[in-house]
C-alpha cells in the first residue's frame, strides 16, 4: 500500500487537493526555497513583472505541485496547468500560451517529457515572449511571429537530469526539492488532520511521520487509513495504539522504505555481497532505470544511512544488514 507515490486514483486525488496548502504561510519545511521565493515573488511584484521561469525539480510527493499553485497565488495571477506528455505538438503549446493573461503561470508538470520540437517551440516563448504561428495551409502556409503576455513557466520534474542544457538555461531559479524531516512531516500531518476533523495524538502523528519516507503525499496518505482504522475499531481518535495496529495491518515498514528501497536494498545485499556495485548493475538487477534510481531512490537511502556511495561504486550499511535480520559480511575480499 505504501507503494508508488506518483500512481494516484481521483479519490486520492480530490483529498490531497483538499489539504493542499494554499498559502506561503501555510506550507512546511523546504527553508530555503521558500525564503528564496518570498523574495522572488516581492520583486516581482513591486515592478509588476513577470516572475523569472521557475524549475522545481525532486523526487515525487515533496511539493513541486502545491509550491507552483502558491507562488500564482501570491502573485495573484492565474495559473494553467498542463503536463509534458499532454502537449504532442507545437500547436497545442501556441494555444496554452496565447490564451494567458499578463504575468500568469503556466505550470508544465513533468517537463522532462515535452518532446524535441515543443520544447524547441518554447525557448523563443520564454526567452521573448515570442511565438511563431502557422497561418493559412497548402501552398499559402506561411509563419509569422506573434507576441505573447509576459508569463512566469514552471516547470516541475522528478529527472532533472534528463533536461537539455539549453531548456535547464532558459530557468531564471531552479529549486530542489529536499526530502522533509520527521519534525515537519508531523507538523504537516498535524494540519491534515485539522483539515479531516480527526484528533490526533502527538505521539501517533510522529509514528505515522517517521514511517513516510521524508515525503508529506505518503504522510498524508497514510493518515487517511489511519482515520479509517480509528474510525471502525475505536473512537475515531488516532492514538498510537490504533496507529500501530493500522501501520502493522498495512505492511508499512518500520523506516518508511518502499518497495522498490527493499529491492534495492536486498539486491545489494544478496546477489552482491553487500557491494561495492555500480549504479547501472544495479538498476539491471532491479529492473528501473538508472537515472531513476539515482534522482528518486537512492537519495533517500543514502540519507537515511542505508546506502554509502563509494568511488567503486554503491555499498549497503551495518544498518541495511540490520533491517533485513542479516549480519553484514565483511574482510572476505575487500
Ligand atoms: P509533487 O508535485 O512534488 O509530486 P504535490 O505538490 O502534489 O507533490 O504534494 C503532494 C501532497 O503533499 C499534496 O497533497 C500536498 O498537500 C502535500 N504537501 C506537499 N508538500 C507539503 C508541505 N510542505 N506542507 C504541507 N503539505 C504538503
Amino acid at each position: 500500500l505504501n507503494n508508488d507515490a506518483n500512481k494516484q486514483t481521483s479519490v486520492e486525488k480530490e483529498f490531497e487537493n483538499n489539504i493542499r496548502p494554499r498559502e506561503i504561510a501555510d506550507f512546511s519545511g523546504q527553508p530555503q526555497t521558500i525564503d528564496n521565493l518570498r523574495i522572488f515573488i516581492k520583486a516581482a511584484k513591486l515592478r509588476g513583472e513577470a516572475l523569472d521561469h521557475i524549475l522545481f525539480h525532486g523526487p515525487p510527493g515533496l511539493g513541486k505541485t502545491t509550491l507552483s499553485r502558491i507562488v500564482a497565488n501570491e502573485l495573484n495571477v492565474n495559473i494553467k496547468e498542463t503536463s509534458g506528455p499532454v502537449i504532442e505538438k507545437p500547436g497545442d503549446l501556441a494555444g496554452l500560451l496565447t490564451n494567458l493573461e499578463p504575468n500568469d503561470v503556466l505550470f508544465i508538470d513533468e517537463i522532462h517529457r515535452l518532446s524535441n520540437v515543443v520544447e524547441e517551440y518554447l525557448y523563443a516563448a520564454m526567452e521573448d515572449y515570442r511565438i511563431d504561428i502557422m497561418i493559412d495551409s497548402g501552398p499559402a502556409a506561411r509563419s509569422i511571429q506573434i507576441d505573447i503576455n509576459p508569463f512566469t513557466l514552471i516547470g516541475a520534474t522528478t529527472r532533472s537530469g534528463l533536461l537539455t542544457a539549453p531548456l535547464l538555461s532558459r530557468f531564471g531559479i531552479k529549486s530542489r526539492l529536499e526530502y522533509y524531516d520527521a519534525a515537519t512531516l508531523k507538523n504537516i500531518l498535524i494540519r491534515s488532520a485539522g483539515i479531516l476533523q480527526t484528533k490526533i495524538t502527538s505521539d501517533a502523528a510522529a509514528e505515522i511521520a517517521g514511517r513516510s519516507r521524508g515525503t508529506p503525499r505518503i504522510a498524508n496518505g497514510l493518515l487517511r487509513r489511519v482515520r479509517d482504522f480509528a474510525q471502525v475499531l475505536s473512537n475515531g481518535i488516532i492514538d498510537m495504539n490504533i496507529t500501530e495496529h493500522a501501520l502493522n495491518a498495512l505492511n508499512v515498514d518500520k523506516y518508511g522504505l518502499d518497495e522498490m528501497d527493499n529491492r534495492i536494498l536486498s539486491t545489494i545485499i544478496d546477489k552482491f555481497k553487500g557491494g561495492p556495485v555500480g549504479i547501472t548493475t544495479i538498476a539491471t538487477a532491479v529492473g528501473e532505470e538508472a537515472g531513476t534510481l539515482e534522482e528518486v531512490y537512492e537519495p533517500f537511502l543514502i540519507q537515511e544511512g542505508f546506502i554509502m556511495r563509494t568511488a567503486r561504486g554503491r555499498e549497503v550499511t551495518a544498518k541495511a544488514y540490520k533491517h533485513f535480520g542479516k549480519t553484514p559480511l565483511r574482510g572476505s575480499g575487500d
